[in-house]
């Protein structure tokens, strides 16, 4: 496969000094509100990125003071960045917003309720340890009649929007949901091309464990040798989304740490050098770019996302060798009559934060007789956005309704996703809510079935 140029985003650019005033190259033209997740379903200007920046120049010439009603307006914020790449004078948002997050922590600002639910979320979500304890009782309802019976009755939504938001993206929960059950080293199957570090994600490992077993799959069969550190946690994406600094640093740093702890001589990772760091969600990826600036160290090799890697160093011939076609949702094997259509859905913090637009892409069109089918609206927010679709329940269901009824125009017999939270939002909606059911899988998943049909062959 041949080398793929990564585009950089501007949103990529790790470690930019901030200086004011860098809300000064808005000149108000509102290209940007068409791409907008907040001003697509709330339709007022605050809640557009144009509003916040004139609320921000205000904010810096003592014109406006940030309470709780002008918070609020920020809190509607994505953090999607589709903005930035919208935006013909360069004006870099995601800085801004980045900045103004912490602010908006401030007690004053929100409800003790609203308060709470946060530091629920953020002693959960980003430890897979507690995560696992505190899902433990939920085997018994998770994927079962039962959970189908509470939210066909309604008995969920006595929940309230928040926990309910939480019990409607709540998967079937598998027996490696609860374990990770990797070796420290997976070895390259025959000649090695390079050796990497894999990061699991704290949300993706538990809610679709799937997806880590078939990247550590697909790497060693294209000759890569993994290495995957037992202690590993949050790479810190959720909380720094949400401007949580000091909280974001101390998981940046055990993540950091976990890997020198497995690396080096007499390790049970050993002394060799890694090429890349890698991970196969994206929203981690984009995070974890910054720990120039957001952690006290950084990992011992750049950090990729995995279809940036694999892309770029080519998918190898044996592997491509052994592709076969997949299934159609009826069974039948896909061919080139009758080619399997696949919609791929754009990450916000791939396409926007990462400026990963065609490797993914190219690795799916490496699936003999799979034809990729693009949604009108590529480059629009889902409604995941971290823990977006928790907090702002209601905004969120709307986006993930839009995006499933553009993903089933496309006429796709499956979506492909990148990113946990997205692929969560989408399975909900795309539930035969507001479209047709439409399986979502990764697009290192689909790569994995049809290499796996080969071998099984
Ligand atoms: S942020 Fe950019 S696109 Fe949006 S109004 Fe300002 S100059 Fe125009
Ligand atoms: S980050 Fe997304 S939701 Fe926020 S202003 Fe920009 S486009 Fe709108």
């Amino acid at each position: 496969m041949e080398t793929t140029p990564v585009r950089t985003s501007a949103a990529a650019a790790p470690g930019a000094a901030l200086q004011a005033p860098l809300t000064d190259p808005c000149v108000h033209c509102g290209f940007c509100l068409p791409s907008c997740a907040s001003y697509r379903v709330l339709g007022t200007e605050m809640d557009s990125p144009r509003g916040r920046i004139h609320a921000l120049k205000a904010i810096e010439a003592g014109e406006l003071a940030l309470d709780a009603t002008v918070a609020r307006h920020f809190d509607s914020c994505l953090g999607c960045l589709a903005c930035v790449t919208a935006c013909p004078s360069g004006v870099r948002y995601d800085q801004l917003i980045e900045a103004t997050r912490p602010k908006l922590n401030a007690p004053e600002l929100r409800s003790p309720a609203a308060q709470a639910f946060r530091r629920l979320l953020f002693a959960l979500l980003p430890y897979p340890r507690r995560l696992r304890i505190a899902l433990a009782p939920l085997r018994a309802y998770a994927g079962t009649p039962l959970q189908g019976l509470a939210r066909r009755s309604g008995l969920t939504r006595l929940l309230g929007p928040q926990l309910e938001a939480m019990e409607r993206l709540l998967p079937p929960l598998a027996p490696e949901t609860f374990r990770d059950g990797f070796p420290v080293v997976v070895p390259a199957r025959g000649e090695r091309r390079a050796r990497v570090g894999l990061v699991l994600g704290c949300v993706q490992r538990l809610f679709d464990p799937q997806v880590n077993a078939a990247a550590v799959r697909v790497l060693s069969a294209n000759g890569i040798e993994v290495v995957i550190p037992p202690e590993q946690g949050c790479c810190g994406a959720v909380t720094h989304h949400q401007g949580e600094e000091a909280h974001t640093r101390a998981l940046a740093d055990a993540l950091v740490a976990s890997f020198e702890a497995v690396l080096g001589p007499g390790r049970p990772g050993g002394a060799e050098p890694l090429e890349a760091v890698l991970v196969a969600a994206s929203g981690c990826g984009h995070t974890m770019k910054a720990y120039d600036r957001l952690a006290s160290g950084d990992f011992p090799a750049p950090v990729a996302d995995i279809h940036e890697f694999l892309a770029r160093l080519g998918l190898s011939q044996e592997f491509r060798q052994r592709l076969q076609p997949l299934p159609h949702p009826d069974g039948t094997q896909a061919s080139a009559e009758r080619p399997l259509t696949v919609a791929f859905h754009d990450a916000c913090h791939m396409l926007h934060g990462q400026g990963i637009e065609a490797q993914p892409r190219q690795l799916l069109r490496a699936i003999p007789h799979l034809r990729l089918a693009e949604p009108m609206e590529a480059g629009v927010c889902c409604g995941s956005a971290g823990i977006y679709n928790l907090v702002q329940p209601q905004e969120a269901a709307e986006l993930g309704r839009i995006k499933a009824a553009d993903l089933a125009a496309t006429g796709a017999e499956l979506v492909s996703s990148a990113n946990i939270g997205c692929t969560m939002q989408l399975r909900r909606h795309l539930d035969g809510e507001a479209a047709a059911a439409l399986p979502v899988q990764h697009p290192i998943q689909l790569l994995d079935q049809s290499w796996r049909a080969g071998v099984e062959a």
